[in-house]
């Protein structure tokens, strides 16, 4: 079987937050069930050729970060575009995710993004900080990580989110409810954390999709999340949910 290629975008820009601890989860995962698995690192003046692309993570940044890798993410943006028309699985947290809509912007300054999914960000008055656990169809525990972002984003009409927040979370933009974009098999989310080692069924769920859309079976064997399971019910109880 050729080995899963997991592509992470601009590890040494993109990188909030311990965010490449998610490949680092989706590599391992793999590994567990003898699944060949490969990492290809895309650096910003890399080109890179998305038809070999299995999964593509692209990380948080400040803004600074953002500013920087803002023209070379606008340049893969026709084979981003296509690669998630083909149904290909990406992964992008916070700043990540914020690429992903019509713009990010920041008072006079905006940041284009690549229009994959229906939504804006406006960075607003203040961050939206702290923990956050929210619910989603696609793991039956709560999906616990940290947030941290000035940017507020607001899904168009019908765009479905990756869930809704619990507690105090702030979300998407402190006000509507929704956490988070999910679009085919396309993941947004502000969740840091990082996400997948903290939430395994989210990871999971990632695999699943790329095995078949290669056509093989999305069948996992079940690993032992025990560790996992218990931290994610030890956050959730922290933060008032159960
Ligand atoms: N710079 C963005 C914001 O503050 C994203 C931050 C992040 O990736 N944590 O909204």
């Amino acid at each position: 079987m050729k080995p899963l290629n997991i592509v992470h975008l601009f590890p040494e820009l993109l990188n909030l937050y311990g965010d490449g601890g998610n490949v680092i989860a989706l590599r391992r995962r793999c590994e567990w069930r003898d699944i060949p698995v490969q990492v290809t690192e895309v650096g910003m003046g890399d080109a890179m050729d998305f038809s070999h692309a299995d999964i593509v993570f692209i990380g948080g940044g400040a803004d600074r970060e953002q500013m920087i890798a803002k023209d070379a993410i606008a340049a893969r943006k026709a084979e981003l575009r296509s690669y998630v028309a083909d149904n290909g699985v990406l992964l992008a947290v916070c700043g990540g995710y914020q690429f992903l809509g019509h713009r990010y912007t920041m008072g006079d300054e905006s940041v284009g993004g690549l229009g994959i999914v229906d939504m804006e960000t406006v960075r607003g008055e203040g961050r939206l900080i702290g923990n956050a656990v929210i619910e989603s169809d696609i793991a039956s525990m709560p999906v616990v990580g940290f947030e941290n972002h000035g940017g507020r984003t607001t899904l168009g009409a019908g765009v479905k989110p990756l869930g809704r927040v619990l507690g105090a979370t702030h979300g998407n933009n402190g006000e509507d409810g929704f956490e988070g974009v999910h679009q085919g098999n396309l993941i947004g989310t502000y969740l840091h954390g990082p996400l997948l080692p903290k939430n395994p069924q989210v990871a999971d769920y990632l695999l699943a999709r790329a095995l078949e859309r290669r056509g093989e079976s999305c069948e996992l064997a079940p690993l032992d999340d025990a560790v996992e399971a218990e931290a994610n019910r030890v956050m959730a109880r922290r933060l008032g949910v159960s």
